[in-house]
C-alpha cells in the first residue's frame, strides 16, 4: 500500500459555526480567528494505492458553481486537485476509485467538471468508480432547508446519474486494508475511512472530527444535523482509537495533520501531533 495526502485548497468559515455552542473565548485560544471571526480550513485529500486500485478520497469544491456561490468561502492557496495529483505522479485517468465521504459541496464538487453541450458536465476521473453511501445520496437528492446550500444540483445530479456508482450500504471493507465506518450525526451516511497501513491503523476523520480542536466530545460543528449522534459516534471512535493506538488524520485542521491519543482528566485528547509524511 502507498499513501499520500495533499491540500487541495484552503477556505474560510465562521469560527462560531465551526464550534457550535462553545464560546469564542474558548475555541479561539486553540483555533485562531481573523478580524472577521473567520477561521481557515484546508481540504486535504488522501490517495491510497492498494492492489490494483488507486483511490482518491474526496475532491474539494471543484469549479462548477459561480462566484456568487463561493462569495463567502474565500478559497485560497493549496495545491489544487489536479495539480496535487500530478505532482504525486497521478493523472486523472489513473484514479480507479473516488470515495466521497459525503456530498457536501467542499467534499464532492471536484468529482465532475463543466463541459460544453449536453448534459453540461463530465466526470473529472473518467475511469473511476464513485463510492458514496446510499443513505447520503438519497438524503442529498431529497434535500432539506438546512443543507440546501451544501447540495447544489450541479454537484448532486451528475453523481446520482453516474453509471459507475457504487452505493455503500454500511460498514465494510471497500478495498484490501481500506474499510469505512458509517456515521449519521454530521449528515446521514458520512463515511469515515479506516486504513491498515503497515502495522498502523489510520482514521481519516473527515467531518466527524474535522480538526484536533474537535476531539473534546462537546466541541462540534453547528453544521451537524444531529449533534447528539455526533457525540455518540465520536465518543465510540475515540475510545476505539485510544485502545488500539490508531492515528487520526484531519481533513480540515490548518495546523495539525495527524495525532495519536491519550486519556487525560478531561477526557480523550491528542497526545503527539505530527505531519502525515512521518507515517506515509
Ligand atoms: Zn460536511
Amino acid at each position: 500500500m502507498k499513501l499520500s495526502m495533499f491540500n487541495i485548497a484552503n477556505f474560510k468559515v465562521d469560527g462560531g459555526a465551526m464550534f457550535g455552542v462553545i464560546p469564542k473565548a474558548m475555541w479561539s485560544r486553540v483555533y485562531p480567528a481573523d478580524e472577521n471571526n473567520l477561521i481557515t480550513l484546508p481540504l486535504r485529500s488522501l490517495v491510497v494505492e492498494t492492489g490494483d486500485h488507486v483511490i482518491l478520497v474526496d475532491t474539494g469544491w471543484g469549479s462548477k458553481q459561480d462566484e456568487r456561490f463561493f462569495r463567502y468561502t474565500y478559497i485560497h492557496g493549496g495545491e489544487g486537485l489536479f495539480e496535487g495529483l500530478r505532482s504525486r505522479g497521478y493523472s486523472p485517468g489513473d484514479i480507479t476509485d473516488v470515495v466521497l465521504t459525503h456530498l457536501h459541496a467542499d467534499h464532492c464538487g471536484g468529482a465532475f467538471n463543466r463541459s460544453t453541450g449536453s448534459p453540461g458536465y463530465k466526470p473529472a476521473f473518467p475511469n473511476a468508480v464513485i463510492h458514496v453511501t446510499r443513505s447520503q445520496l438519497e438524503w442529498a437528492l431529497a434535500g432539506n432547508p438546512r443543507e440546501e446550500d451544501s447540495y447544489p444540483a450541479d454537484n448532486i445530479k451528475p453523481i446520482a446519474g453516474y453509471p459507475g456508482l457504487n452505493l455503500v450500504e454500511g460498514d465494510c471493507e471497500l478495498f484490501e486494508g481500506f474499510s469505512v465506518r458509517i456515521c449519521n450525526g454530521h449528515t446521514p451516511g458520512l463515511m469515515i475511512p479506516v486504513i491498515s497501513y503497515n502495522t498502523k491503523t489510520i482514521v481519516y476523520t473527515g467531518d466527524l472530527i474535522p480538526s484536533v480542536a474537535h476531539i473534546p466530545l462537546l466541541w462540534n460543528m453547528s453544521y451537524d444535523i444531529e449533534s447528539l449522534k455526533t457525540i455518540t459516534e465520536k465518543g465510540r471512535l475515540l475510545r476505539e482509537a485510544l485502545e488500539n493506538n490508531y492515528i487520526l488524520v484531519f481533513q480540515h485542521d490548518e495546523a495539525v495533520e495527524c495525532c495519536t491519543l491519550h486519556m487525560t482528566p478531561k477526557g480523550i485528547r491528542a497526545r503527539e501531533k505530527f505531519g502525515f509524511s512521518e507515517i506515509a
